[in-house]
């Protein structure tokens, strides 16, 4: 998957993600990247997350819904989308052996991103010129 986050100069946000889908996926699988809630969900009031990875268990959590309502009850978006992940690891029984990665944004323009295992990357690019270095927080076993 490719997700991306925008704020405008205004304060309003947007999302989009693609998807590859899942190698050797069965015939008429849908993963989480069309469903708005698990792969992407904005809300303009509080955030946006988007996410990559095993789609069924980003379905499960409705990951990017539950990073943006993290976000609405306090949290950064480093922290809502650590929160995300970790629910899919307990849900796993603490197994960290597929790949998770969720990116968040909030009204503010601050971001943040989280992953099961490294090798899920984000950028942060802003008008002002700066891209800044990629940025890969992960929890390993
Ligand atoms: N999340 C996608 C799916 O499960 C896979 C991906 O492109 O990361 O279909």
């Amino acid at each position: 998957t490719i997700g991306m986050l925008a704020i405008d100069q205004n304060g309003d946000l947007a999302g989009a993600c693609t998807t590859s889908g899942m190698a050797y996926k069965l015939a008429g699988r849908v993963g989480d990247s069309p469903i708005i809630g698990a792969g992407l969900f904005v809300d303009n009031e509080v955030g946006g997350a988007t996410a990559t990875g095993v789609g069924e268990e980003v379905v499960r959590t409705v990951g990017s819904f539950l990073i943006v309502e993290l976000m609405r009850q306090g949290k950064t978006p480093q922290e809502a989308c650590e929160e995300g992940v970790k629910r899919i690891i307990e849900k796993n029984k603490n197994k960290l052996d597929f790949q998770i990665g969720f990116i968040a944004i909030n009204k503010k323009g601050e971001t943040g991103g989280y992953c099961i295992q490294p090798g899920f990357t984000y950028r942060t690019y802003s008008n002002e010129g700066h891209l800044n270095n990629p940025s890969d927080s992960y929890i390993t076993s």
